[in-house]
């Protein structure tokens, strides 16, 4: 089964995983339930800056869809 392993050899994965981390950061979006703030942060546990709630809606900006 490893020949589908996508991967030739450790280096490339972890670049692969380096390359995850660098795209997640400030790239998550963030729209408090509570006073309808949004803004973009780079954590998922976040507190809202306008009204520190923490009924926070996270979404990767990369998951959005494309329309
Ligand atoms: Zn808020």
């Amino acid at each position: 089964m490893s020949d589908n392993f996508p991967f030739q050899n450790p280096e490339q994965l972890q670049q692969w995983h380096q390359g995850i981390k660098d795209a997640n950061r400030n790239n998550i979006f963030c729209h408090c339930r509570a006073c309808g703030y949004e803004w973009m942060d780079s954590a998922f546990d976040v507190t809202c800056i306008q009204c520190s709630s923490k009924d926070i809606k996270s979404i990767l900006s990369w998951q959005f869809p494309d329309d």
